[in-house]
């Protein structure tokens, strides 16, 4: 769908008057001579941060440099190229969307533009596409008309269902799907030589995570597990700093036990969704957002488990 078409659909008024805002709160966190972390808000998207409230990566390779999630816009992309261009020249030549959120995927067109290659798992393709007016609509309510300027939702070139291995340049990738976590199409990305995962939406690690409408809390547990499986010495989460697995298994899956069980004891005494907020989630509140996550979380699970 046209952009100019969608904006239709968005009362003008809605839209906030947001000036041409400077850097976007970007941190770049090296792993490896080669391995990099770009480091995004934990907060939510706003006209400074232009959508990229996650965490990106990049790798150099002797062939250009693959990237890890283009940011969530246009103009979000470019601040995103900005950081690469401080420590290589080489040319981005492929983008892994490794899910369908909008900072995942929105940034495809600027690096398409620059001669990518885009990659992406055909789950995460198709929740791009189901949700693309929601996430338009949202985003643009969130980083202002000026901030989402120039955005086109551009689709992978190659998708695979389960599992993609390739070289480039001398560097091994491997992309796997496990099935959905927070969205339905979440993977994550392999370096074998270097022991370095980047998790995508899977993990959150400093901030609470979110089980929304395209999350399933039971089968992000299975996903989580399959990511762990390979022991990653560094892991790029999806969001928050460069992490360890038992950080990972801390604030991710520790938090998703908790409240999938949680919820099921709170059933189990015949609890009424609108006394949902009645559940004990204070363990948690070290995570940041977890004001304005912790009941909606709460409520989401307990719709998924009324049906499992
Ligand atoms: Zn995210």
């Amino acid at each position: 769908m046209k952009l100019a078409k969608i904006f239709k659909l968005i009362p003008l008024l809605l839209l906030p008057f947001v000036h041409h805002a400077a850097a976007a709160g970007l941190e770049l966190q090296p792993i490896s001579d080669k391995v990099y972390a770009i480091v995004g808000e934990l907060s939510n998207r706003s006209p400074s941060n232009l959508g990229n409230n996650a965490t990106f990566g990049f790798v150099v390779t002797s062939a250009g440099v693959l990237l890890v999630d283009p940011g969530g816009s246009y103009r979000g992309a470019e601040e995103i190229h900005q950081v690469i261009k401080q420590v290589t020249e080489q040319p981005v030549v492929m983008v892994i969307n490794t899910g369908g959120q909008d900072h995942r995927w929105l940034g495809n067109d600027y690096f398409k533009r620059q001669g990518a290659r885009i990659i992406a798992s055909a789950a995460a393709v198709a929740d791009q596409q189901a949700r693309l007016q929601d996430q338009f609509i949202r985003l643009t309510g969130l980083v202002g008309e000026a901030g989402i300027e120039g955005t086109e939702p551009i689709y992978a070139d190659e998708t695979f269902d389960q599992r993609l291995d390739f070289m480039l340049g001398e560097t091994r990738i491997e992309v796997y799907h496990s099935g959905q976590a927070h969205t339905p199409g979440d993977s994550y990305v392999w370096l074998p030589q270097d022991q370095v995962m980047f998790t995508g939406d899977i993990v959150y690690v400093e901030r609470m995570l979110g089980v929304g409408s395209q999350s399933n809390s039971k089968s992000w547990i299975e996903a989580f597990e399959a990511m762990a499986a390979f022991e990653p010495r560094h892991l790029v989460p999806g969001h928050g700093k460069v992490t360890t697995l038992a950080h990972a298994r801390k604030d991710t899956l520790g938090y998703l036990q908790f409240l999938r069980s949680a919820v099921a004891a709170f059933m189990d005494d015949g609890g009424d969704m609108s006394d949902i907020g009645s559940i004990d989630q204070s363990s948690y509140h070290y995570l940041q957002n977890h004001d304005t996550l912790a009941g909606r979380n709460a409520q989401q699970v307990f719709s998924e488990m009324e049906w499992e």
